[in-house]
């Protein structure tokens, strides 16, 4: 049995890794793909002292350096299961896809979550090739020019403000009748003299030019017109989905399914803890996620000196 087992091998993840090794304990990661969203960017510009890296790049120094300790990585391997302690201090049990099962005096969860794709022509074509899903992200990368922002919730209408400030234009588009955003929020965002709310809009293509995206397709649903929008970058904002599917009924989950952690990383399970996206622990991002595994490390390792086993 494994004295700390990762569920993950995100960047949440491998600094748990990274931190529970460095205690000399037994630690394990079980990824389905190590290096988690990171792999699926290119130029990553805000993990501080790191001027400029693109992702698969920083997945691969996750790894080596996750590997420079004695570390079991089990890569490939998807957790369907988890079966809480049976006794005070006792194994937490992980099943896996592929039929094993894997113990643990204490489990530190970071399966990450992923973005909902509009899933319209285009999208898949052009990712980060002017299709972009995190404006803290890349924003900058569209200084000057013509963006659409897709969804018009609360993380939306924050999008279209924080990029309105950094592009030329922003048009944003909402598929009610209204946009769903907090009142303070959607205040701000009318009084941007840069932005242009299509409200009734169905988005139904990315266009471009082979290469890269030039512009956006929709459908007024009112008169069913379709129009196009010239634009060089459209930030897809209709959700992130925590990757919680599989411990629903069993780690308490909020009502936007991300696991409830207390500041130490702590779920309501004893000996579980949890780091990163799939967390309540707002702003998803690299630099915070390797944070809260470091932390979640600690927190475990803290748990382990206090708990006697049975
Ligand atoms: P993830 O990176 O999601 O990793 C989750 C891990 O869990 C993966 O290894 C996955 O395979 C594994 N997993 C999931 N389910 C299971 C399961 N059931 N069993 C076993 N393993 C499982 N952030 C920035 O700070 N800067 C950027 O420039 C930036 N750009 C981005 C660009 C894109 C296109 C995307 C999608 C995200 C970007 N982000 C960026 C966000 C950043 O990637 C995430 O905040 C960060 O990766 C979260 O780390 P994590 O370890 O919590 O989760």
């Amino acid at each position: 049995a494994y004295d700390v087992l990762i569920v993950g091998g995100g960047p949440a993840g491998a600094a748990a890794a990274v931190y529970a090794a460095r205690k000399g304990i037994r630690t394990g990661v079980a990824a389905e793909r190590f290096g988690g969203q990171v792999n699926d960017t290119l130029a990553i510009e805000n993990f501080v002292s790191v001027m400029e890296t693109e992702g698969p790049k920083f997945a691969a120094a996750l790894e080596s350096h996750v590997r420079a300790y004695d570390v079991d990585i089990m890569n490939l391997q998807r957790a369907k299961k988890l079966v809480p302690a049976s006794e005070p201090g006792g194994l937490v049990s992980i099943e896996l896809e592929n039929g094993g099962v894997l113990k643990s005096r204490s489990v530190i969860l970071s399966t990450g979550a992923r973005w909902r794709n509009v899933n319209v022509p285009g999208e898949q074509e052009y990712k980060n090739k002017g299709v972009a899903y995190c404006p803290h992200c890349d924003g900058p990368l569209f200084k000057g020019k013509r963006v659409a922002v897709i969804g018009g919730g609360n993380s939306g209408v924050e999008a279209a403000i924080d990029l309105a400030g950094i592009v030329k234009h922003v048009s944003l588009l909402e598929f009610g009748e209204q946009l769903r955003a907090d009142a303070v929020l959607v205040a701000k965002l009318k009084s941007l003299p840069n932005v242009t709310i299509y409200t009734m809009a169905q988005t139904t293509e990315l266009t471009g030019d082979g290469n890269k995206l030039n512009g956006i397709r929709f459908t007024d649903r009112t008169t069913n017109e379709s129009k196009h929008v010239e634009l060089e970058g459209v930030f897809v904002q209709i959700g992130l989905v925590p990757n919680t599917e599989w411990i629903k009924g069993t780690v308490e989950l909020s009502k936007h399914g991300e696991i409830v952690v207390d500041a130490k990383g702590q779920t309501n399970l004893p000996g579980v803890f949890a780091a990163g996206d799939v967390t309540t622990v707002p702003y998803k991002q690299i630099i915070i996620a390797t944070g809260e595994g470091a932390k979640a490390a600690l927190s475990a390792f803290d748990y382990l000196i206090r708990t006697p086993a049975p």
